[in-house]
């Protein structure tokens, strides 16, 4: 467990103050993120722009150090940070922006840690089929010690069965941040279709989507960034790992929802089962893309218990939560609509899974 650190006490409201001070119009504060080398933290710098950018392509091409984010050497560290994606900055407020990069190496070339790149040119290829992405991102809230919120210091909570979707002071842990990420994300131009308590107290989950194409990635990965500012305000740390407390405690995933046009026409379950089909051949490559250490982080978590598959086996099932693929109650009834993935691991990243999916099931 994370090492202990005392949250740094400073003055909200000597802080607010300052941000109440009029902010000139002609000049707008844009926040640059980009995920570093580790393929699941997230790192971002401000700067100010001399007008009010519409778009992400508006925004300046800007660098960075390499070499502190586990991307380049030290001795030629510029990376490359081309804007993206472009969102309402909800701490900022005002005509502030957020904006999702990705890196490039000197030469132009995409860093290692760059899955953008390629899932856009897939999105692009599929483009027709105009594929849909719902992304439920579970996560879990931890005390300035590494404890999950909430929990007794010396020991742990009763056991799993009153906190999914609990309410009430001894079910749930940490509520004001999931309420405020909520907002706020409704705010910056989030797709946020929804949020849950989960099965392991202090469990909380988030679903973004439908998102098309590469919106999917681009809009789970803000979404996260938001999280943590939002929790940094109540000095609440979020994990993403997937099994975060091991033994009889629930993991932590980010199942996929998924559907292409064919699918959510009518008769499109035989899509469905076709894509089942195709995904089936897959398991090995796609666990590889469903965390960031190769399957070793799901390795902890997919244990064919706690609503999860095994690692090494494909399963699918109609309302089936302990299958890799499930499909839906409604959408074997309405024979069309969506399957759901539920191999990736809650720090996945969603460029990596929402490539996999589209090019195993349209592209092969
Ligand atoms: P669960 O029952 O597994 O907890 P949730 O309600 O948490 O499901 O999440 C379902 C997700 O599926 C939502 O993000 C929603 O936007 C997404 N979704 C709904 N319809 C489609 C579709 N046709 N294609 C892709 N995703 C979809
Ligand atoms: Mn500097
Ligand atoms: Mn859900
Ligand atoms: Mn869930
Ligand atoms: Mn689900």
């Amino acid at each position: 467990m994370a090492s202990k650190s005392h949250p740094v006490k400073t003055s909200k409201t000597v802080l607010k103050r300052f941000l109440d001070l009029e902010q000139p119009k002609e000049y707008c504060q844009v926040e640059y993120i980009w995920i570093d080398g580790t393929g699941e933290g997230i790192r971002s710098k401000g700067r100010t722009l001399d007008f009010v950018p519409k778009e992400a392509k508006e925004c300046p091409i800007w660098n960075y150090d390499g070499s502190s984010t586990w991307q380049s050497d030290g001795c030629n560290s510029d990376l490359y940070l081309y804007p993206r994606a472009l969102f309402k900055d909800p701490f900022r407020g005002g005509n502030n922006k957020l904006v999702m990069c990705d890196v490039y190496k000197h030469n132009k070339e995409p860093v290692e840690s760059n899955k953008r790149n390629n899932c856009a040119d897939v999105m692009e290829k599929a483009k027709d089929l105009a594929p849909w992405f719902g992304i439920e991102q579970e996560y879990s809230l931890l005390d300035f010690d590494g404890y999950p919120l909430g929990w007794p210091k010396q020991g742990f909570p009763g056991p799993q069965g009153p906190y999914y979707c609990g309410v009430g002071s001894d079910k749930v842990y940490g509520r004001d941040v999931v309420e405020a990420h909520y907002r706020a994300c409704l705010y910056a131009g989030i797709t946020i279709s929804g949020i849950n308590a989960e099965v392991m107290p202090s469990q909380w989950e988030f679903q973004v989507g439908p998102c098309e194409g590469i919106k999917m990635g681009d809009e789970l990965w803000v979404a996260r960034y938001i999280l943590l500012r939002v929790a940094e305000e109540f000095d609440v740390r979020v994990t993403f790992d997937p099994k975060p407390i091991p033994g009889n405690w629930n993991g932590a995933g980010a199942h996929c929802n998924y559907s292409t046009k064919p699918m959510r026409e009518d008769g499109g379950l035989t899509e469905i089962e076709k894509a089942i089909d195709k995904l089936s051949l897959k398991q090995k490559e796609h666990i590889r893309a469903y965390d960031p250490k190769n399957g070793q982080d799901n390795a902890r978590r997919l244990l064919g218990s706690h609503e999860t598959s095994s690692i090494d086996q494909f399963s699918a099932g109609v309302a089936n939560r302990g299958a890799s693929i499930r499909i839906p109650r409604q959408v074997a009834e309405d024979k069309k609509g969506y399957l759901e993935d539920r191999r990736p691991a809650s720090n996945c990243d969603p460029y990596s899974v929402t490539e996999i999916v589209v090019r195993t099931t349209v592209l092969e």
